[in-house]
């Protein structure tokens, strides 16, 4: 048998690792025999910390939001006719809780989770899951396991059978756009820098995920560091490169603990290093840690961050592409967007263009969070609907609310009104709300949120985080923010939301880089939509 935990950070946080050494130490002292098995994050968040009992015989079960003090009863549920010894443990702590006083049976016997429940069904069913395939299932480290299923294969593929034309050409007809948020057809970027004059190509993993609300990649590389290793892997034979970088925000620890492991397991299985997998192929792969700047998650500010540089954006061209790390042929991809590659180069390119509409294919990684009955990190075929992705898979408003709008794309994004929910996910269709598809934060505001305060929100992190670079950038948004409080505080006049509107569109044509020239978006589409909020905000009626 199998007894599975969730070791995720946001697991731990719910108290996954004491659940885990409490039926570590259970099964040991009670002698049964079973696997507890340490897994990646589940998704459900929601329901965490989750524990799943796959016994050798009889029905697998999942409990949800288990505490230490239940592991007893489910260990004796699971294994009470077969074993003396937990039967006793468990009755023993029974009275000891008798004795103490605080016994509750139903606390004792937490209720399983039934995955054909309603809500849970409904929260998994429309999930199709490709970068976070086998979710729940795999240890995150046990690199056997990995191989045992397919783990690798497409890397094999890519370096002994298969030109790196034919991995370009594969990877263009899946349709593949970059998941980071500008959605570049990741072919056509793979094809520049094979094309790409230099000594030496580096292939370079953008872990810098910031957005306030989004953990997708986090979530990725904590859950699955093999297969970005094995998209990294295939990406350097495609474009020559012999050096990967991993570049993932400091705030980040067990990201980057699992990464490290994972590249040092994978030197030791030769996986990475020279010689791979028994080819005249090198790929060395290291990791750097990023000291938390939201702007370095822009790819030239990411290189000049690597080179040891302050990280600010530059003007492009020469992209990195042609002109990245020191000086080299660079590719910068997402970590969602190396995630995706393995299953596309085992499972064929039309399989994964078979998901989703005419320009956005595959699945997208969200994290569903705000004012939601189910949050959590979800995989959906694009062209899903927000209404589908809000109503169905997060169960809608809390009890007694009514939603209003859904921030998609976090700070470089927009909110998006109920009104327009049928909205599929679909790069072209939000760019045309106003928003952007941006990496995958998706906030879920109710009828107690004022549009106002969250433009602002927004505007105080984009603001907070600007290099400084560009004056429109650093000022345009201290301006911006100005009257926002004035606004908030009761103190704006009518001719504030004039000045406001074009202050934004000023700050979007004159910023260099991707933050500033998205900024002011929160603003504008809650202008658009919300405007009377901001109007009666300025009459002092709220
Ligand atoms: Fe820096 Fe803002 Fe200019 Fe980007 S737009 S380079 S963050 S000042």
């Amino acid at each position: 048998g199998e007894i599975r935990i969730g070791l995720g950070s946001c697991c731990q946080a719910q108290g996954s690792r004491q659940v885990y050494e409490r039926v570590k130490s259970l099964a040991a002292v009670a002698g049964v025999s079973v696997r507890v098995k340490r897994v990646g994050c589940v998704g459900i968040c929601h329901q965490t910390p989750l524990v799943e009992v796959i016994p050798k015989q009889g029905q697998r079960r999942v409990y949800s939001r288990v505490q230490p003090e239940d592991v007893p009863a489910i260990i004796h549920r699971h294994f009470r006719r077969k074993n003396f010894f937990t039967r006793l443990h468990y009755t023993w702590q029974r009275w000891l809780d008798h004795l103490l006083g605080d016994l509750d049976e139903d606390e004792l016997t937490p209720k399983p989770l039934d995955v054909r429940d309603p809500p849970v069904e409904a929260f998994l069913g429309r999930q199709i899951r490709i970068a976070t395939e086998w979710a729940g299932e795999i240890d995150p480290l046990d690199l056997e396991e990995y191989r045992i299923r397919g783990g690798f294969s497409a890397a094999e593929k890519a370096l002994k059978e298969w030109t790196p034309e034919r991995i370009i050409e594969e990877v263009k007809q899946s349709g593949l756009r970059g998941r980071g948020g500008a959605g570049f057809p990741t072919g056509v970027k793979w094809e520049v820098v094979r094309k790409a004059q230099g000594t030496k190509k580096y292939v370079t993993c953008n872990g810098d995920e910031g957005d306030p609300g989004a953990f997708m990649d986090r979530m990725i590389l904590e859950s699955f560091p093999y297969r970005v290793i094995e998209g990294m892997l295939i990406a350097a034979r495609a474009v020559g490169a012999t050096e990967g970088i991993f570049y993932i925000r400091a705030e980040y620890p067990l990201a980057v603990e699992r990464v490290r492991e994972a590249i040092r397991r994978c030197e030791e299985a030769g996986i990475l290093g020279d010689r791979i997998l028994g080819t005249d192929h090198s790929f060395h792969v290291r990791v750097y840690g990023g000291a938390g700047a939201f702007v370095c998650g822009e790819e030239t500010a990411l290189i000049a961050s690597l080179e040891g540089r302050r990280g600010m954006p530059r003007l492009r061209p020469p992209y990195p592409a042609e002109f990245g790390f020191a000086g080299q042929p660079t590719l910068v991809n997402n970590v969602e967007t190396f995630a995706l590659v393995p299953w596309i180069i085992r499972n064929g390119a039309a399989r994964f263009a078979a998901l989703g509409t005419a320009t956005s294919k595959g699945t997208k990684v969200f994290a569903l969070a705000g004012k939601v009955r189910r949050g959590g990190l979800i995989e959906v075929p694009m062209g899903i609907t927000l209404r589908e992705i809000v109503e169905q898979i997060g169960g809608g408003a809390q009890p007694g609310r009514r939603l209003k709008a859904v921030q998609v794309g976090g700070p470089s994004g927009g909110c998006i009104p109920e009104s327009l929910f049928d909205t599929p996910v679909d790069y072209e269709a939000l760019t045309a709300t106003g928003a952007i598809m941006g990496s995958g934060g998706l906030i879920v505001l109710d009828d107690s949120d004022c549009m106002v305060d969250i433009a602002r929100y927004f505007l105080r992190f984009t603001q907070d985080q600007s290099c400084g670079k560009c004056t429109l950038c650093r000022i345009g948004t201290r301006r911006m923010l100005d009257i926002l409080d004035r606004i908030c505080e009761g103190r704006a006049q009518p001719e504030d939301l004039p000045t406001l509107e074009d202050l934004s569109q000023t700050v979007k044509a004159g910023s260099i880089c991707g933050l500033g020239k998205t900024a002011p978006n929160p603003v504008l589409t809650t202008l658009r939509y919300f405007r009377e909020e901001y109007e009666a905000h300025i009459r002092g009626e709220c």
